[in-house]
């Protein structure tokens, strides 16, 4: 039988710190719940396949809390971003690029002859062997067979039936979560028009997607659908931000890991999709770069809201250690609405990303802004933001070229993910409360902010990081139990 957690509400604000008069505000916004289970055992749910949260919110279909201006909103070039080789010629000077790729190798040469986790020969071959992925095809290769190959016949089914049968194929190839969208009208319009190595995208009357050397085709004939897909990765290993020697290639093997794992679910779906009788494609030739700006779709369909840093996204359930995928299909399929959780509000008051950022490219303004594109507020690449920011968004100002030197000079970053505050383990109950709390009002937001000795979380100290080795952590470093209800395992709404 299984034994239930005793904190109470009253437990939780007593372990805050808070008086009776904090512990009366959140009782008002807060349902009763019994004990940490019962409060967990609450979720809204799509079908039963999805549970989530009770303080997860839906919002409007195109309305999520990363205010947006569809007016303005238009597909991206996406040769320009700060991590593919074009962006950095964009982005860079050669005098630029040459100074970075120097201090990148003295870093890491620093932190070899110092010795600590992440700069070990093992550290080198684990972040190899996670880097190891499947290759990328446009859509479909020939030799999957194509329709009806099998004498079976084409799957027919609702919108809502086939996104549960979808939600389930993908979560058991491996994917942490999934969200859908009708790709048309205001949806359509964030596609990437320029691939990242160059060719455009070209939206043609065709019965199959294809690609060429000049072009990569998308059939504008009938309604497509985009599967937004969240890899979630170690929270622990991306805890091992930079410090003096850089973040160093242990926090780089998680990061990679979750494109070995996207590469797998990518395989795994196309082959899934083309025996259902479908269509299914999206990357042309590389595993982080397709025709939707994934972590757009991701905010769009629900999986998550847009954070402070605005290159990253927090998921209520994973928080901000998650890669987000997308793949595009014509099988009918049953759109899910951006939430609220209270994360956006909540990045409002807490900054901490913005203060821990070594190289001043996240924003500290409590506001974030629709006016995104002043030289003045970007360090590299001044006069020519526009071609680097997507438009439409109210966002915070992230200077992605920034970031770029900043990593590269200390091989290796992310203490804005690692630090956050939504990164913390979600089997410690109280953490559960705080999110909730979070969700349901944000009068204790600058208090959780702070309260770093109580969540217990933040950047490991380089001393520490080669610790990994020692634990007994779950496949891949994740919890894959969570949004999962049935089967055996733990019951729960996150
Ligand atoms: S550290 Fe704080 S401000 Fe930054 S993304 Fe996380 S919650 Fe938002
Ligand atoms: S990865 Fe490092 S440099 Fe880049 S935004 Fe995050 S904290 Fe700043």
């Amino acid at each position: 039988m299984q034994k239930h957690h005793s904190m109470s509400r009253r437990d939780f604000m007593k372990a805050l710190g808070l008086g009776a008069a904090g512990a009366g505000t959140v009782a008002a916004a807060v349902p009763l719940f019994k004990d940490l289970d019962d409060m967990m055992s609450h979720g809204e749910t799509l079908d039963h396949t999805f549970k989530r949260a009770w303080y997860i919110k839906e919002r409007p279909l195109g309305d999520p809390t990363t205010e947006t201006d569809w007016s303005m909103v238009k597909g991206h070039e996406n040769n320009y971003i700060m991590n593919s080789t074009g962006g950095q010629n964009y982005g860079f000077t050669a005098e630029e690029r040459a100074e970075r790729s120097r201090l990148g190798s003295e870093a890491a040469a620093a932190g070899v002859a110092r010795g600590y986790g992440g700069f070990m020969t093992r550290d080198y071959a684990l972040s190899n062997g996670a880097g190891v992925v499947l290759n990328f095809d446009w859509t479909q290769p020939k030799t999957f067979g194509y329709l009806n190959v099998s004498g079976l016949p084409k799957y027919q089914g609702s919108p809502e039936e086939n996104s549960k049968i979808l939600r389930a194929a993908a979560t058991f190839l491996g994917a942490s979560s999934v969200g859908f969208a009708v790709l048309e009208g205001d949806e359509k319009k964030i596609c990437n028009i320029v691939h990242s190595e160059g060719r455009p995208f070209a939206w043609e009357d065709v019965e199959w997607p294809y690609d060429t050397d000049a072009k990569i085709v998308v059939p504008n004939n009938r309604t497509l659908y985009a599967i937004a897909i969240a890899e979630e990765f170690s929270k622990e290993l991306w805890r091992h931000g930079t410090n003096d020697f850089g973040a160093g290639q242990m926090r780089g093997a998680a990061n990679s890991d979750r494109y070995r794992r996207w590469s797998i679910v990518y395989r795994g779906l196309q082959r899934f999709l083309t025996y259902m009788g479908y269509m299914a494609f999206g990357y042309p030739n590389h595993q982080a770069r397709g025709l939707l700006p994934a972590a757009a779709d991701g905010i769009l369909t629900g999986l998550c809201e847009g954070g402070r840093n605005a290159n990253i996204n927090i998921s209520p359930e994973h928080g901000m250690c998650q890669g987000y995928f997308s793949l595009v299909t014509d099988l009918p399929l049953a759109p899910t609405a951006p939430i609220d959780a209270g994360i956006r509000r909540f990045c409002k008051t807490c900054g901490k990303c913005a203060e821990t950022c070594p190289t001043n490219a996240i924003s500290h303004d409590k506001e974030p802004t629709f006016d995104l594109f002043d030289p003045n507020l970007y360090q590299f690449n001044k006069n020519n933001a526009v071609k680097f920011i997507a438009p439409g968004k109210k966002n915070w100002v992230s200077d992605s070229y920034a970031c770029a030197w900043g990593t590269n000079i200390r091989s290796g970053c992310c203490n804005c993910m690692g630090g956050c505050t939504f990164n913390v383990n979600n089997g410690a109950g109280i953490h559960s409360l705080v999110k909730s709390t979070v969700g349901a009002t944000s009068l204790f937001n600058g208090f959780f902010a702070r309260a770093d000795s109580i969540y217990g979380f933040g950047l490991t100290p380089d001393d520490k990081k080669a610790e990994w080795w020692d634990k007994s952590l779950p496949v891949s470093g994740i919890d894959s139990t969570i949004c999962a209800s049935d089967g055996a395992y733990r019951k729960r709404a996150y």
